[in-house]
């Protein structure tokens, strides 16, 4: 099956696309990008989405060459090409190509593109075997807001709690604080609390975070943003992870610890259950939710 992509205006055959050699994304990792949700071919949380990427953007000083509504609808006519439903969209922006340099180049297009992919549906909150999760020293860089393609120090950390049999890596900072994980924001129930780092620096502000924040407001769940010890985060009631791609995993284990005796704690079902009514509420509400910011 074709798939297809849309690169700098046009919509192509991924295997057409090409992009120059002096791409600064490819030279320096000089760019930007975001995973959207697609539920019943529908994006989830869009604005916020292009709400981050230009946050991203401008804090690299990289312009976006289409405005967020021209972006949306680029976005729509793409899904409608391609009829993906379960999905993902993959958007990458970088200072564009040009004769390899450190400095800005003067004058410059910015490269853009976006694709789409299927997603299998994520599974219900409690069934499967939670996520292993393996603690990483934290080396990453202190800009953890920008939404940046320099990924190695995750794609390492990721490597490493694989090969040692886990899911995901959790980086823990100097002085022993869990900050997030490789490709997901970190939380644990403590003392009934819902606690998770605050973002910044050290950590992304993820857009399903946000949207579990208010949703925790919603149940009345107590939330403390604050940093969390690597000792407390071990012997919490419960533990789960977020992201775009899987929405809320429950933890089983946090290195070779069992979270809640191995099983999935009432507090996550219950987050997980509101987030799915969210999503729900949302395809169905004809009017597109507000912009976050
Ligand atoms: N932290 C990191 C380091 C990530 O890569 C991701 C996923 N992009 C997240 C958190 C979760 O962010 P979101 O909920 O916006 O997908």
């Amino acid at each position: 099956m074709t798939e297809w992509i849309w690169l700098n205006g046009d919509i192509l055959p991924m295997s057409d696309a090409r992009l120059g050699v002096e791409d600064r994304g490819f030279q320096f990792a000089d760019g930007v990008y975001e995973v959207i949700r697609l539920y019943d071919s529908k994006p989830f949380t869009l604005e916020r989405h292009l709400q981050r990427l230009w946050n991203s953007a401008i804090d690299i000083q990289i312009t976006p060459p289409l405005t967020p509504d021209v972006l949306t609808v680029e976005i729509q006519k793409l899904i409608a090409h391609t009829g993906v439903g379960e999905g993902m969209v993959y958007l990458q922006l970088t200072r564009g190509v040009s004769p390899r340099n450190h400095l800005f180049p003067e004058t410059i297009e910015p490269t853009l593109l976006f694709y789409t992919r299927p997603l299998p549906k994520v599974i219900p909150p409690g069934t499967g075997e939670g996520a292993k999760l393996l603690t990483v020293e934290d080396d990453r860089w202190k800009r953890c807001w920008i939404k940046s393609i320099a990924l190695l120090p995750n794609v390492l950390a990721k490597n490493t709690a694989v090969a040692a049999g886990a899911d995901e890596a959790v980086f823990i900072d100097v002085g022993g604080y869990v900050t997030e994980c490789s490709a997901s924001n970190f939380f644990a129930i403590i003392n009934g609390k819902l606690v998770t780092h605050p973002v910044g620096s050290k950590v992304l502000p993820g857009i399903t975070r946000a949207v579990l924040l208010e949703i925790a407001e919603e149940l009345g769940i107590e939330v403390d943003e604050r940093a969390i010890r690597e000792e407390e985060a071990a012997r919490a009631e419960e533990l789960f992870i977020t992201s775009t791609t899987r929405e809320i995993s429950w933890v089983s284990r946090w290195n070779d610890i069992y979270i809640g005796q191995g099983r999935c704690g009432p507090i996550t079902r219950k987050l997980h259950e509101a987030f799915q009514a969210r999503v729900k509420r949302e395809l169905e509400s004809p009017v597109p939710e507000a912009a976050a910011v």
